[in-house]
């Protein structure tokens, strides 16, 4: 494929306290941060102008799902977007439990596990082709998925009782599974669900469940982007060795353990590699196919390539401080050494686990990551300007139908009902327009929709 959809769905932690204390549950908090939806779109669960999807589900953590994205740099921006929109609605449920005379600070945490050890995700979609077999591009994918997060994970600082341990990934030991099309209870690397939200004669929605949420702009796009070229690779049916892991759910964990990449990892092959050594296997592959393909040299591949490398070089040499300011889990490591060591704390002390914390914290001046962008110490990707734009404006996608049609419906106080695929108004049922390419940011039903919403009939 030359273009790829991308989109990343985001679950976030959320939490309240009252004067330092916690009175509601998780549910309550959700509840009351979807106030504002339900005031707008009049359900919990709503499309938006720049064509991502906002709801709450059973359970208490609200989604964002970004647009359709072609663009990386535009994904990035989207899905920081995400960010500043579920803060807004913190904003605003704070606001309300004032007049109401709670004095409630709400929290927003873009991470993956909470105080209880329930895990929430963060999945990564990619429209790939329906050809190769879907077992064909598994049986590499997982292997790559399992040892990627040397360039992916937010890191974790894990602590029980006095014992810390300082973990490359949120997600891993949360991982159940290898490959599933079951979602909540189990939980699989791949979901196979097969719901393609476009012509499922053509091509497939890989739904990717096994990522950490990442607040670096850089990490997401090295999640986003190394999967895209593997998949690539993949996609021309180049051969690839046999990289088949013994134990996906073992390997994961034990992959998030081990800062050195050299831990012996069991294939079903009987043979061994380390984490260091199947990514080195990849990257070659990747890059191989990139110059052949003449993408080497064009953005964000080059970028992708170069980091890879570096990030691999980092790990295999042990100077994290190659990548200091691209790697989120090497990142948030530097800061929590830095803190512990200025303040001669225990690794498993109270103020770390605060930090770790606060790094996912979406607040824009309680949170970290703006704070460490601004000293240079988190390397960013799209201005804030691009991505207060992204709040607003769908990217060049199918999204921009939607996102369109959201807007004029609102406007015009039309009843309308949107999901990835149709544009309906409810009041007439002849007026639904089936958008089933999702490539495709100009159609002409829609323009006729449009203007019919706007002439007000
Ligand atoms: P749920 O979370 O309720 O189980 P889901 O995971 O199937 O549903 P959504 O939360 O609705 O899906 O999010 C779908 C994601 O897939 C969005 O980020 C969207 O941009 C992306 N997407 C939509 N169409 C395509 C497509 N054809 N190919 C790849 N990604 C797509
Ligand atoms: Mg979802
Ligand atoms: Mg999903």
């Amino acid at each position: 494929m030359t273009a790829r959809i991308f989109g990343i769905e985001t679950e976030f932690g959320v939490n309240a306290t009252f004067r330092g204390t916690s009175r509601l549950s998780p549910e309550e908090v959700a509840r009351h941060l979807f106030r504002k939806v339900v005031a707008w779109g009049r359900s919990s669960n709503v499309f938006l102008v720049n064509g991502s999807r906002l709801y709450l589900d059973v359970g208490s953590h609200p989604e964002y799902a970004t647009a359709e994205c072609t663009d990386l740099l535009d994904l990035v921006a989207h899905d920081k977007a995400g960010e500043l929109i579920v803060q807004d609605l913190a904003d605003d449920a704070e606001a309300r439990l004032a007049e109401e005379g709670f004095d409630a600070t709400i929290y927003v945490l873009k991470n993956n596990v909470d105080s209880r050890g329930n895990s929430y995700g963060s999945h990564e979609n990619y429209l790939i082709a329906r050809t190769p077999r879907l077992e064909r591009v598994t049986d590499t994918l997982v292997p790559f998925l399992v040892t990627r997060q040397l360039m992916t994970g937010a890191g974790r600082l894990h602590v029980v009782g006095e014992r810390a341990t300082y973990l490359v990934s949120q997600r891993a030991d949360h991982m159940w599974e290898g490959l599933s099309s079951a979602t909540t209870r189990s939980r699989p690397i791949i979901n196979t669900r097969d719901e393609p939200h476009a012509d499922p004669g053509r091509y497939r929605r890989l739904h990717v469940i096994v990522g950490d949420s990442t607040m670096s702009q850089t990490t997401t796009l090295m999640r986003m982007g190394t999967t895209d070229l593997v998949l690539r690779v993949l996609e021309a049916g180049t051969r690839v060795p046999d990289l088949a892991l013994a134990n996906p759910v073992q390997a994961i964990r034990d992959v998030s353990r081990d800062q050195t990449g050299r831990l012996s990892i069991p294939l079903a092959s009987g043979r061994t590699i380390t984490a260091l050594g199947m990514q080195h296997t990849l990257l070659d592959l990747a890059a191989r196919h990139a110059q052949g393909a003449g993408l080497a040299d064009v953005s964000p591949h080059r970028e992708v390539l170069e980091l890879w490398e570096r990030t691999l070089q980092a790990v295999e040499t042990g100077d994290l401080s190659l990548v200091d300011t691209e790697i989120e889990w090497v990142m948030k490591k530097k800061l929590l050494d830095g803190y512990a060591a200025k303040h001669g704390l225990a690794p498993h002390d109270e103020r770390l686990q605060q930090l770790d914390l606060a790094w996912h914290d979406v607040h824009p001046t309680r949170g970290l990551m703006p704070i460490l962008q601004r000293s240079g110490a988190a390397r960013t990707l799209v201005d804030e300007q691009r991505v207060r734009r992204a709040m607003e404006e769908p990217p060049a996608t199918r999204a921009k139908l939607r996102g369109d049609f959201v807007r004029a419906a609102q406007e015009h106080r039309r009843d309308f009902s949107v999901d990835w695929v149709h544009l309906k108004l409810n009041d007439e049922a002849q007026r639904t327009v089936v958008c089933k390419d999702p490539f495709a940011s100009v159609d002409q039903r829609v323009e006729e929709l449009l203007a019919h919403i706007r002439a007000g009939r």
